[in-house]
């Protein structure tokens, strides 16, 4: 489908797209875009887009370091050299593209999580705090779905949200969305949802939408997933059986890219609720199992097989098999 310039109030337009772009005109020629999409074929459009509309591409800046959001850089600052900012972590992601399968995973990424999909080419990028950002461009800290995703407010009154919300389509389709942080997450969807702009941009939902109400079916998500978590908890669950049991209440596909992106998600709820009190690691075996915090060994919850923890007892017969010499 083409990309289309849609105005929204004053000098603040968008290009609705699978990631939003926001477009601010600077003057009668120059524009700063709001993200660059997700591939450098969508920034090709882009380009050409905005030739066609007479404009120039002056600077970038960036929600989030995540691909779909940076996927344009490089190839636009190429063409146009134009000024690209971004926050803190954000920006040493965008400019060191292996950070990002690897924060995904956890390790090395294996050669799929190397592809165009995770890894975006390097783009050159300044501070935020960089005087020649647009300054009348307020920069909104919305951390929690990474480390220092900010949002845009312009002097028109629209706010883009980047991916602080999941839109509705979203929620209902994978019901657990990408968080990093579910603590900070919590608190920019409530501090959200009384902002004073007339009008907000989700990246991955219409313009038009109802932000308070989003912002409910955001929080309630959260809760529900924290809670599905606490459910299957009540008997102790290595990782990979708590994802298992996940995947399949929300009928999610099994593949590399869910393992890793749901995976990742999973651990930050495991984060949060451990912090919070609720849940502890336990070693059974040589396995690392996760529990609800109190869960005593008699707990009489049906299907409970939860046995107390082994690990003291095999590490003194080990030991005692290494003094024995076998
Ligand atoms: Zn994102």
């Amino acid at each position: 489908m083409p990309l289309e310039l849609t105005p929204l109030c004053g000098n603040t337009y968008y290009i609705p797209a699978s990631t939003n772009v926001g477009v601010y005109r600077l003057n009668e020629r120059d524009v700063c875009l709001i993200d660059s999409g997700p591939t450098e074929s969508f920034a090709q459009s882009l380009l050409e887009l905005m030739r066609a509309q007479g404009l120039r591409i002056r600077s970038i800046i960036c929600t989030h370091s995540h691909p779909d959001h940076i996927g344009g850089n490089a190839l636009i600052q190429a063409r146009t050299g134009c000024r690209i900012f971004a926050s803190g972590c954000e920006r040493e992601i965008a400019e060191n593209p292996v950070l990002q399968p690897s924060l995904f995973f956890g390790a090395y990424p294996s050669a799929p999580l190397r592809s165009a999909y995770f890894m975006v080419p390097k783009s050159h990028v300044l501070p935020l705090e960089d005087p020649q950002r647009p300054q009348m461009l307020k920069i909104i800290p919305l951390p929690g779905h990474t480390f220092n995703q900010i949002g845009v407010s312009t002097p028109d009154g629209v706010l883009f949200t980047a991916d602080a919300l999941a839109g509705e389509e979203m929620l209902s389709r994978f019901h657990i969305t990408f968080l990093y942080d579910i603590a900070a997450s919590l608190s920019t969807i409530e501090a959200l949802a009384s902002r004073p702009e007339k009008r907000f941009v989700p990246s991955h939902a219409p313009a038009a939408c109802n932000l308070p109400e989003l912002c409910r079916k955001n929080l309630s998500m959260i809760h529900e997933i924290k809670s599905s978590i606490l459910a299957v908890l009540h008997v102790p669950c290595g990782l990979d059986e708590l994802l298992a049991r996940l995947f399949e209440r929300y009928h999610t596909p099994v593949n590399l890219i869910q393992y890793t992106l749901v995976g990742h998600t999973v651990r930050s709820y495991l984060s949060y609720l451990y912090d919070q009190g609720q849940v502890e690691p336990v070693a059974q075996g040589f396995t690392l199992k996760w529990k609800l915090q109190n869960l005593q060994p008699t707990d009489p919850i049906p299907g409970n097989r939860y046995k107390p923890d082994r690990t003291a007892a095999y590490a003194r017969r080990y030991r005692q098999k290494g003094k024995d010499g076998v």
